[in-house]
């Protein structure tokens, strides 16, 4: 996981977390590492004293400690959870209810003209549009796309890797997995650290997401709203965005390209599509028992168009995974 080229960023690391040994070179460099040292390893990453070059090494940790027999952690079914469990925790945040008129009570502070969307995506007026497009512009200029500047200089920054949260940041949102490492070589800050967060309180403290965190941020905002139906549209190609219901029309709200109706956007990215799935917690009539319900919607020919690309698993299975999730 790291390379002898990679000496400096290793030692500004270690500089970083004086108080936690490395973990042994050996069990660093083992291509194909046994579950015993998969456990150990991911010991370390959770001490904080392990740095991860890619993400994908945490699904080998999750991997190692899934039982016999599970799906493997990168599967269609075990990622349709994954996004479903993250929607959930995104909808639950009691963070945004305990702040002072809650997440609404932020927003209409920052852009009053939100207040009125209710109405407006309700009726599916002809000026919802545009007021999802001032929204959009809005949030943009006040939470822009991060492309790591260092925080205390505003130089780029180098990626050193990926550590466990540390105990602030899990507790700012412990359904934080990761933060990335940047090296400044710039200013004395040297590593500087930017937590990913899901939940929209937390996401708001920071001040600072990619599409990952803005897209639930916006989720949760119309959601505070409450203007009706809103979900949350997972590219499988390493994008997110979210779709809100205008009358009886689904429209596509893309928060890092302020964005509004541009379903077609995607298809001019050089990239092909797999899957395009919608996760929603649908609000149920007054007298059932729960009040909201987990609703998957695939969107795969709604974005890809003629961009699909290969899958790696039937129509069948697709159908099968979604449904398996629904209710969530
Ligand atoms: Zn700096």
């Amino acid at each position: 996981m790291l390379g002898a080229s990679n000496a400096t960023r290793f030692l500004a690391f270690v500089a970083h977390r004086t108080s936690l040994p490395p973990p042994a070179p050996e069990e660093v460099a083992e291509s194909q590492p046994s579950n015993a040292t998969l456990q150990g390893l991911r010991e370390a990453y959770r001490s904080g004293s392990l740095l991860l070059a890619s993400a994908e090494a945490l699904d080998a940790f999750r991997a190692a400690s899934a039982p016999a027999g599970a799906p493997p952690p990168t599967s269609f079914p075990s990622l349709l959870r994954g996004y479903a469990a993250r929607l959930s925790a995104v909808h639950g945040d009691r963070r945004l209810r305990r702040r002072r008129g809650g997440l609404r009570g932020w927003l209409v502070e920052r852009h009053p003209p939100a207040a009125g969307l209710r109405a407006l995506l309700r009726s599916g007026s002809p000026a919802a549009l545009p007021a999802l497009r001032s929204l959009l512009g809005w949030f943009r200029a006040e939470l822009p796309y991060f492309r790591s500047p260092c925080p205390g200089c505003g130089e780029p920054s180098s990626f050193l890797g990926y550590a466990h949260p540390s105990k602030a940041e899990a507790s700012a949102d412990p359904t934080a997995r990761r933060a990335e490492l940047y090296l400044c070589e710039a200013c004395e800050r040297a590593v500087w650290r930017f937590p990913r967060y899901n939940l929209p309180g937390a996401i708001v403290e920071a001040g600072r997401g990619r599409c990952g965190e803005y897209s639930a941020l916006l989720y949760a905002m119309l959601v505070s709203l409450d203007v009706g139906r809103v979900r949350w549209v997972v590219d499988w190609g390493d994008h997110v965005w979210v779709e809100v219901l205008v009358g009886s029309r689904w429209v596509h709200l893309d928060p890092c390209e302020a964005a509004v109706d541009e379903p077609g956007l995607y298809r001019g990215w050089e990239k092909n599509f797999t899957h395009v799935v919608a996760f929603e917690k649908r609000r149920q009539p007054l007298l059932s028992l729960r009040r909201y319900r987990g609703e998957v919607t695939d969107l795969t020919d709604k974005y890809a168009g003629d961009r699909l690309g290969e899958r790696e698993i039937s129509n069948e299975t697709i159908a099968e995974s979604i449904a398996a999730v629904q209710g969530f």
